[in-house]
């Protein structure tokens, strides 16, 4: 999957995924990566988030809506994200995957699980970029 999230100048945010699907799904799978508030989600007043993994488990769980509502509970973005990948490793503590999230400030964070790390990559006017940024996983 390839998410992104877009911040312009005039404060409109955009989450938006790609994916090849899995191997061998069967057809007309859908997977999790279209789904609104699953592989993505975005909302003007709070930030965007977006998700992977294994999307027959991820899309159960709408890890990128979840992940925007916590930051409107205030959570930060980090924070936000860490809370929407417990959501689904609570429940499936070996699945693979990880959740990026932005606030409307342009903060950021991600979260991730079964594998050692995941990258991903953050421009802004403050750091320039792109940027590869790597966290460890739970
Ligand atoms: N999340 C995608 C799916 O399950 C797979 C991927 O693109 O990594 O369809």
């Amino acid at each position: 999957t390839i998410g992104m999230i877009v911040i312009d100048f005039d404060g409109d945010i955009a989450a938006g995924t790609s994916t090849n699907g899995l191997r061998h799904k069967i057809p007309g799978r859908v997977g999790d990566s279209p789904v609104p508030g699953s592989g993505a989600y975005a909302d003007n007043k709070v930030g965007a988030a977006c998700a992977t993994g294994d999307g027959d488990i991820f899309m159960r769980f709408l890890p990128s809506f979840l992940a925007v509502e916590e930051m409107r509970r205030g959570a930060s973005p980090k924070q936000a994200a860490e809370v929407a990948i417990g959501r689904i490793t609570e429940h499936y503590p070996d699945t693979m995957g990880a959740v990026i999230a932005a606030n409307k400030l342009g903060d950021y964070g991600a979260a991730c699980s079964g594998m050692k790390n995941f990258t991903y990559c953050v421009a802004n006017s403050d750091i320039g970029g792109p940027n590869l940024v790597t966290i460890d996983c739970v």
